[in-house]
Parts: C-alpha cells; structure tokens; sequence
C-alpha cells in the first residue's frame, strides 16, 4: 500500500520533500489531504480481516490516516528512526511515551530545564499514576547516572535548553541509560532532525512539538514520537489508537509542507541569530549572551561536534533588571510579544515573568532565569530590522 522508504538512498534534503507520498490515481503534484474518519470495505469479510488484523489496511482515522501516514513516513526518514507516530500536540507525544511505555512503579529522570508544561505533566499527572520522576541537572552526567534506580525505565531531555542553552553529550548519556536498562528520550524541537538527530547519537525515543520548527510559520498544534518500531510502533502506538490524541489530517498536511522546506528555514534562523548574537555581545547594555553559536558559550565545542548548526533561539542577559526588560519588550514594534518559538515572525519574551513566572525567586535564581533575562526565537525577517528593533529599548 505505501513504499516506505522509497528514498532511504537519498539525501536529507532530498527525502524532506519526496519521502512518504502516495499518489492518488488523480496523479495530483502535492501530497493530498484525507478528511475522512473512516474507510469503506469492500465485503463483510474484507472487514472482518482488518478487524482482526489479518490483511493490513485503514479502518479508523483515530487509527491511521494516509495523510498523517505521509508526515510520519517523512519524519521517521528525517529522524533516522524506523518508526514515527504523530500526535494532536506536543505534550500528548510526551503523554503517549509516557503512558505507552511506563507502569506504576516505574521511575523517570529527567533534566530540570524542560518546557514547563512538561514539569506539570510529570510532577501533577503522571506522578498521581505512581510514576515518580527525579529531577537533575542537565549537563551533569554523573548526576544523570546517581539518580538511576533499579526502578528506572526512561531518561527525558532537551538539548539545547530553552531559555539558557545548555547542552547535553547526547552519546554519552545514551551510554549511561542503555548500561542500566533504560530508554533515552530526546525532545527534539529546537534543533529538528535538520540540525540535530539524536538516534544516530544513540538515543531510543525522539518526540516533537511539531507546533514550532516543523510548522515553521504558527498555524497548527501537533507532535510525534520517533523511535522503532518495538517501542514506539508498538507501545507508544498502542497507547495513541486507544487513548485518542491522534493528529489530524489537516494539520499533517500542514506539518509535511513544513518538512519540505525546515532545513533551508533552519540553516536561515540559524544563521540570523548567529549575527544577532555576536551583535548583542558587543552592546554595553548587555551583560551575558546564551547562544550555542557563540565561542564564549561554555558547551560550543560539544554543540559543533553534536548539532550541525545552532538554531534559532537566544537569550541574553541586559546590565538591568525587570524595568530594563519590560522596557526593551515594550518598545519593539516589529517583534512579537509572545512565548511560542519556531516562527517566520520573530517572538520576544521576559522569561521570569512569564514561562518561568510560577517558581519562587529562589527556584528562578538557581535556574540562572535572571529578572534580566530576555530570549528571542529569531525568526525569518531582515536580521537588521531586528536588531534596530531590539536597539530601540535598549538605550
Ligand atoms: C512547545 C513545546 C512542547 C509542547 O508542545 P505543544 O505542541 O504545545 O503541546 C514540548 N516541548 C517543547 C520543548 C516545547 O517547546
């Protein structure tokens, strides 16, 4: 029914924009959309065999749909992974990882600098299942390894960190999990497999808010779930066909397109926030600058040898406070003021008033999330319209 991996032969970009379609007998140019929740049968004994599982094939869209089918055959081709299971957002891959893969009992580390939702996630939801998490630092990979039990199934990270950048040895942590019998799980939504692909770093489970890079331009929320086909294929699969945060078609279409042009998109936001911040570095009302890109970034070897690019997200540190922040926020005319990050439209945010708003100054302080502290998704525009933006407040 679909020849998966018709371009396995051929090179990222190349797969980006051809990998997954199936064309219709209309012979259409562009991937089609299947706005269809379920799918006709040619006989009561045709059905019966789907049912049953005996002769493959569509029953149910909560099941499998030939266009999210297409965004996910695309992503597991990008990801390196053998398998890719899409989702209705972000925190329902992460939910579905979860739950698919883990039972009462079972313990989780993960890094401390995660999206704070997925703190909630672990700390309010999943914990009230009998599933305790333990929090560490990300870069320490010492600390990764103590806080192992015989208990433990899964490790869960970001790298780079959002909002300060911080980086972890994704080899060699996947080393440290696999030597106790736990799977690694990489939220891959900064870097996309166009700059990072954690699998070929030895990393089990890859999961994205498809909401920000794979989108690219702020219109659909989605996830996925890349892995192989036993972990992923089958368990966290088995959790989404029951469970029901399945992704739907309309968005697929919307995050295949995407595919096609993320590593040109990826290369131009990389490139603009490489300026913007050697730009910040050298304005005096800048105290520190967090960028991957930057040689004074205390991880840039470990993110050269590790990503092949630096991505679109910065923050940086201003000589003042809260009202030096507020300001510089307040008097861009061409950002957005907005926490969502992975657009054509550059977004600013005052991290410790808004995503990080809820932990104590205490808490903030140890996170390094200063009352200074800015971060900019560097979007697609002009990288001089942007920084006469920011200069604006600056002054
Ligand atoms: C946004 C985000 C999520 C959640 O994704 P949604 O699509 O909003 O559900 C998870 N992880 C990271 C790193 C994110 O930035």
């Amino acid at each position: 029914m679909t020849d998966k991996n018709r371009y396995a032969d051929f090179s990222f970009a190349t797969r980006a924009v051809r990998e997954g379609q199936v064309r219709t007998n209309e012979g259409e140019h562009s991937e089609a959309i299947f706005p269809t929740s379920s799918y006709v049968f040619s006989s009561a004994a045709e059905a019966a065999a789907r049912f049953s599982g005996e002769q493959p094939g569509n029953i149910y869209s909560r099941f499998t749909n030939p266009t999210v089918r297409t965004f996910e055959e695309r992503l597991a081709s990008l990801e390196a992974a053998e398998c890719c299971v899409a989702t209705a957002s972000g925190m329902s891959a992460i939910t579905a990882t979860i739950l698919g893969l883990l039972k009462t009992g079972d313990h989780i580390v993960s890094s401390r600098s995660i999206f704070g939702t997925t703190t909630m996630l672990l700390n309010n939801i999943v914990a009230k299942l009998g599933i305790e998490t333990s929090f560490v630092e990300l870069s320490d990979i010492d600390a990764w390894e103590q806080a192992i039990r015989p208990e433990t199934r899964l490790l869960f990270l970001e790298t780079p960190s959002n909002p300060l950048t911080e980086l972890v040895d994704i080899a060699a942590l996947a080393e440290v999990a696999h030597r106790h019998d736990c799977l690694l799980a990489v939220d891959n939504c900064f870097c996309t497999p166009a700059l990072q692909q954690p699998i070929l770093l030895g990393a089990d489970i890859v999961i994205h808010s498809a909401t920000k890079y794979i989108d690219g331009q702020g219109r659909c929320i989605g996830g996925a779930v890349c892995g192989t086909q036993d972990v992923v294929g089958e368990g966290v699969y088995g959790f989404l066909r029951s469970a029901g945060p399945s992704m739907s078609p309309f968005n697929a279409w919307v995050f295949l397109k995407g595919l096609e042009t993320l590593k040109i998109r990826m290369k131009a936001h990389s490139a603009s926030a490489l300026e913007l911040a050697i730009w910040l570095e050298q304005q005096p009302e800048v105290k520190r600058v967090y960028y991957p890109g930057l040689p004074s970034h205390p991880q840039h070897e470990l993110a050269k040898k590790q990503q092949s690019d630096f991505g679109g997200l910065l923050s940086f540190e201003l000589n003042g406070g809260k009202a030096e922040g507020w300001k510089l926020i307040d008097e861009t005319q061409l950002l957005s003021i907005t926490a969502n990050l992975g657009d054509a439209k550059s977004t600013i945010t005052h991290p410790a008033t808004t995503t990080h708003g809820r932990l104590t100054p205490e808490q903030r302080t140890e996170a390094g999330i200063s009352d200074g502290l800015i971060r900019v998704a560097v979007g697609l525009e002009d990288i001089d319209d942007i920084k006469a933006d920011l200069l604006r407040g600056m002054r």
